[in-house]
């Protein structure tokens, strides 16, 4: 059984945090999608891509815990080649990002903010997209939807997302060449 010193690494902290948030408006007569989800509803979220208000704040909380360039600057909204995009591609580069700089997700959390539709009915196979994208269990990803109140709101979704980051151990082939 490998002791918690042996995932230590030997450069950079060993956890890290990101936090991101995200905000949409409500547009008649587009798809709905939420965390990779296409949900029924009568008006989808506007804005470039395909307006995924949560995988993009998972896509900056990534991006933040690893201090990389966060999503518009990556992904410019004047840029048309990301006109309608799946947000999925967004979320792995993030990704590819966090990997490059040493680190796997552990866990992360979300609050949605949005009148309608209830989250409810469609918060597990959400939590379930989401896991699969980031490569962990369901039960490593937190989900909690709230309606706008007193926010003036209700034409609005808007997400806020923390992640924790794990730096990877690294591997037996890398450890033998350093002792060599
Ligand atoms: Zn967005």
């Amino acid at each position: 059984m490998p002791t918690t010193n042996d995932r230590r690494p030997t450069t950079g902290p060993s956890t890290r945090i990101g936090y991101g948030f995200d905000s949409h408006e409500f547009q008649p007569g587009i798809p709905l999608k939420i965390g990779g989800i296409a949900l029924a509803h009568d008006k989808g979220l506007g804005g470039h891509s395909d307006g995924d208000v949560l995988l993009h704040a998972i896509t900056d909380a990534l991006l933040g815990a690893v201090a990389a360039p966060d999503i518009g600057a990556l992904f410019p909204p004047s840029d048309p080649k990301w006109k309608g995009a799946d947000s999925v591609v967004f979320l792995r580069e993030a990704l590819k990002r966090v990997r490059d700089a040493g680190y796997g997700v552990a866990n992360m959390d979300a609050s949605l903010i949005l009148a309608a539709p209830k989250i409810g009915p469609h918060a597990v196979a959400i939590r379930t997209r989401v896991s699969q994208l980031l490569g962990v269990q369901a039960d490593c990803v937190g989900l909690k939807a709230k309606t706008p109140e007193g926010l003036s709101l209700d034409n609005a979704a808007v997400a806020h997302v923390v992640v924790l980051l794990e730096k990877l151990a690294t591997s037996k082939k890398t450890r033998k060449k350093k002792r060599s």
